[in-house]
């Protein structure tokens, strides 16, 4: 018979007995943190860097679903997702304080698993985790992560400085995450049906792979970095290609034009999305959770950037005055909506 997986109640361990547990193995990586997990705050040193912060709240029943998210999964998620925040500014993270509210549904063994997530990120991106809160909730599991990064003085990118002409650019491929989420949901809905049902998920690795454990492009700065690229804008994909595109077009005042046949997308995905009968590139613009970089370069850098089969050029920055536009397959041309699934509204 398979042993009893071990349950300790948090009640044990006590809040302080808790952070303890969970934070007693940290060791620091950045020279910039003079203190960390222990005190009233976190000190961080940047020597005359600039730092970025960005923070993110996920919520279960909200963001994830812990019916087929493994915590460790969602631990190395929470991570990533906020990391890539960080390197949207072509930064470089180097801290993040993890805060959290479990209800006594959690043991301590749970927490463990999720935070081997949190540091196996932590870890493999270099990033110390140098504080947080916890506390109890009534239901469910809170997560907020603040991830912080450094940067040489005025390096960051934004998202208003796109000019016109400037080609825009996305990094790996877009619509996978979207379909993974599909795909765990539909096994959800199976499952409850007939929970002696077993589930198939083997050809659908890849975009189920993409949903439950994305990672942070940070390939793509420091690749960017050593090419002597300056995006002129950038961001990271998280609410799809149309939404995050035509947030580069409010905020730097410009219109754009991308084609259909440039956005790029996995074999994996185009396969994943024919039985829900979706429409591949529908789900690249409206999808989201990919955590690729969307961002502009100047029209010089062009050469450059094709030397890098991570990178696509998908279209380029337009006057205002001319809207955001998609060119279709079949050469025709549609508005660029934000959301829904009417992706292509004609005008
Ligand atoms: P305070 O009362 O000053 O807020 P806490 O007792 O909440 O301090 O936290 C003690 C230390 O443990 C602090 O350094 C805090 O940042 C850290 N900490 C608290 N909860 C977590 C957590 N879930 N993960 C990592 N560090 C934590
Ligand atoms: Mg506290």
């Amino acid at each position: 018979m398979a042993e009893e997986p071990q349950r300790t109640e948090i009640s044990t361990l006590g809040e302080f007995g808790l952070i303890e547990y969970l934070t007693k193995n940290i060791e620091i990586q950045n020279a910039s943190t003079l203190v960390g997990v222990g005190d009233d705050a976190a000190v961080i040193d940047h020597f005359g860097r600039q730092t970025v912060i960005s923070t993110d709240l996920l919520i279960e029943g909200i963001h994830f679903d812990l019916l087929y998210t493994p915590l460790k999964h969602l631990g190395y998620k929470a991570v990533v997702v906020n990391l890539s925040d960080i390197y949207a500014m072509m930064a470089t993270p180097t801290q993040l304080t993890m805060s959290i509210a479990v209800s006594n549904r959690f043991s301590v063994e749970a927490l463990t698993e999720f935070y081997e997530g949190v540091y196996l990120a932590c870890e493999r991106y270099g990033v110390d985790l140098v504080g947080g809160d916890t506390s109890s909730s009534q239901k469910g599991f809170i997560i907020s992560v603040t991830a912080i990064g450094e940067v040489a003085p005025d390096q960051f990118v934004c998202r208003n400085t796109a000019r016109k002409g400037d080609l825009i650019c996305v990094s790996g491929d877009l619509g996978a995450a979207y379909l993974g989420l599909q795909i765990l949901e539909r096994e959800k809905r199976l499952y409850l049906d007939d929970p002696n049902i077993q589930p198939e998920l083997e050809p659908y690795t890849y975009v189920i792979g993409r949903q439950l454990k994305p990672e942070a492009r940070r390939d793509i700065v420091e690749w960017l970095q050593e090419q002597n690229i300056r995006p002129t804008a950038m961001m990271d994909v998280s609410d799809g290609l149309s939404s995050d595109i035509l947030h580069i077009c409010k905020q730097s005042n410009l219109g754009c034009v991308i084609y259909e046949d440039k956005i790029p997308i996995a074999e994996e995905t185009r396969l994943a999305a024919y039985p829900f009968q979706l429409d591949p590139t529908a789900c690249a613009l409206n999808g989201g959770e990919d955590y690729e970089l969307l961002f502009t370069i100047r029209q010089e850098d062009y050469d450059k950037i094709t030397t890098s089969e991570q990178i696509s050029v998908i279209g380029y920055m337009t006057e205002i005055t001319d809207g955001a536009h998609i060119i279709t397959k079949g050469g025709n041309k549609y508005k660029l909506v934000a959301q829904g699934w009417n992706a292509f509204q004609q005008e």
